[in-house]
């Protein structure tokens, strides 16, 4: 039989998947298929040899007892499955098809193939080509369809910690490196990342580029050259190796960590790079190479070529916000709308981090796909936070609020009557995402005008890998936020990240400051706060410019219009 890859066996997973979904099957067990998959994708040891070996697969977390027969089937089959092929024939041929794009979603395909009267993938993919989904069926559609047809490359920031720890376990146990460290945009705390760069240090960097090819049962080398190999991973990444020495390790590891614009701006002032290596300077550390450089040591997040090597040189970095500058969290869901715990629960939660306040901010009544609240049971909401703050002596204070919707006029989805007995709002868009950029950025700005508009939510409502956001004149919505009082906040959500780098660091120019919150929908999300502040670092913030880093009565005092 010929030997699996990871990426081999989690394809007939997701294909099973695919089909259990068109035919309808228990969504749990859909999902089931769907994270055993992605579990296998990102495991660096073969899935085929463990199966070989019988060893145990149900000790990997995300396969149970019967998926572990499926995997086992799949790897003495060579790569087939009597269930998938049965339910092949169940579905017929135009379903079966689908088996092969498992991002497309069986449910809107049909939707589709009803309102197009097509029934085929060939037909989609021509009527995609054409614009006739986009036309008829909306953008989003449209997006759907094309991003499940088109294999990406790229996975959030969230999804890369989950895999680098096996990497660099990998390369140590299984290609022989004795130092390892991660560079490149994953370093800089990039939102996205689609590639994984690797320095190392290795005496016969040929041995680790075999070895490596053995990654994940196998793995595809892209290019290769004497010091450095590409290859692309199962998940969706590409990872890069890049082969140093002790001496160089320093400058090595800041030329492999960039960004390309950071290393111009080093060149331009003078400095050459490759000289240094000439010269008698240390290269060992980063720290020496800054220095020689006459720089102070520029944190990685900071790196993006903006002004910072003008600020290293005048040894004015700012001092970056980390996670214990923050005292609270502003943006936060219960079981009154679409989160998952109750204000106890999650009051609980926010003070075992040490928070002093945290603002509950279910979603208003316009909202009904997240189950937004009335204005009745918001009444009864604030008064049960009422008698929370008064029987409480836990120290931590709990914040009236809520995430209000900004209707397509740009009112807000409460009565001022209601809001006024809030301690703030965040104010969010979620519908009518296709309005155009003037009219999405005058309904903000009219929402802005309303007195008690506090914080905008994910200000432009992108969702990372699937959507953009929506058009938006930012420089218009920042200068009005200033004119008017208002603040943005970082929406942590991984797959927000919302202000981005850049549009923060526009904010915090502007002088205007941010709020930098989780959205958390359970208690295990506020630690999502690390990716809200490692972006804030990216836009230069520091404890001084983020809201939430104020203690309570001063952060009270500044929310007041
Ligand atoms: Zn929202
Ligand atoms: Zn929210």
């Amino acid at each position: 039989m010929p030997r699996l890859s990871n990426a081999e066996i989690a394809k007939v997973l997701l294909g099973l998947a695919q089909l259990l979904s068109v035919q309808k099957e228990n969504p749990f067990k859909i999902r089931a298929y769907r994270r055993a998959a992605k579990a296998i994708v990102n495991l660096s040891e073969s899935i085929d040899e463990l199966v070989r070996g019988d060893s145990d697969l149900t000790a990997i977390p995300g396969i149970g007892k019967s998926i572990s027969g499926a995997i086992r089937e799949i790897v003495q089959r060579g790569g087939a499955l009597q269930l998938l092929e049965d339910l092949r024939l169940k579905v017929g041929q135009h379903s079966a098809a689908l088996s092969e794009y498992p991002l497309l979603d069986p449910g809107r395909v049909e939707c589709i193939y009803r309102k197009l009267q097509i029934s085929s993938l060939a037909e989609l993919k021509e009527r995609l080509e054409r614009g006739d989904i986009g036309q008829q069926m909306g953008a989003r559609m449209e997006q759907h369809v094309r991003q499940a047809l088109v294999p990406r490359i790229g996975i959030l920031l969230y999804e890369a910690d989950h895999i680098v720890p096996g990497i660099e376990e990998f390369l140590r146990e299984k290609c022989d490196v004795r130092r390892v460290e991660v560079a490149g945009d994953f370093r800089r705390r990039v939102e996205v990342i689609r590639e994984l760069s690797f320095l190392i240090q290795v005496q016969n960097f040929q041995n680790v580029v075999d070895a490596f090819a053995r990654y994940g049962g196998r793995t595809t080398l892209i290019s290769a050259d004497a010091t450095t190999a590409v290859f692309e991973i199962p998940s969706e990444v590409r990872v890069r190796l890049a082969n140093t020495t002790e001496e160089l390790w320093g400058l090595s590891l800041l030329i492999a960590t960039g960004s390309e614009h950071h290393l111009e701006k080093l060149f331009e002032l003078g400095h050459d790079l490759a000289a240094l290596t000439n010269a008698k300077a240390s290269c060992r550390t980063e720290e020496a190479v800054y220095r020689t450089l006459g720089l102070q040591l520029i944190p990685a997040e900071l790196r993006e070529g903006y002004d910072e090597v003008e600020r290293a040189a005048a040894r004015r970095l700012p001092a970056l916000i980390t996670t214990t500058d923050i005292c609270g969290d502003l943006h936060a869901h219960t079981i009154s709308s679409d989160g998952a715990h109750t204000i106890d629960q999650m009051a609980a939660a926010s003070q075992k981090k040490g928070y002093k306040y945290l603002g509950i901010t279910d979603h208003s009544q316009s909202l009904a796909i997240a189950r937004g609240i009335s204005e009745s049971d918001l009444w009864a909401q604030l008064r049960y936070i009422d008698e929370l703050n008064e029987r409480t002596t836990s120290g931590i204070r709990i914040l009236k609020s809520a995430e209000v919707d900004i209707l397509v006029d740009g009112s807000l989805d409460y009565p001022d009557a209601v809001l006024k007995e809030l301690d703030y709002t965040v104010c969010s868009i979620h519908s009518r995402f296709g309005l155009g950029k003037t009219a999405q950025t005058e309904r903000i700005m009219r929402a802005m005008d309303n007195r008690y508009f506090n914080i905008l939510g994910h200000a432009t409502g992108r969702r990372l890998l699937k959507r953009p956001g929506y058009d938006l004149d930012f420089e218009r919505v920042v200068e009005h936020a200033r004119q008017t009082g208002c603040f943005f906040e970082i929406n942590s959500s991984p797959e927000r990240l919302d202000l981005s780098a850049t549009n923060a660091r526009f904010a915090l120019q502007a002088g205007v400051k941010i709020a930098i919150n989780t959205d958390a929908h359970s208690t295990r999300e506020f630690d999502f706060i690390t990716y809200g502040v490692e972006q804030g670092r990216r836009a230069g913030l520091d404890k001084g410019s983020v809201l939430n880093c104020l203690p309570l009565a001063k952060l009270q005092r500044t929310l007041q219009r």
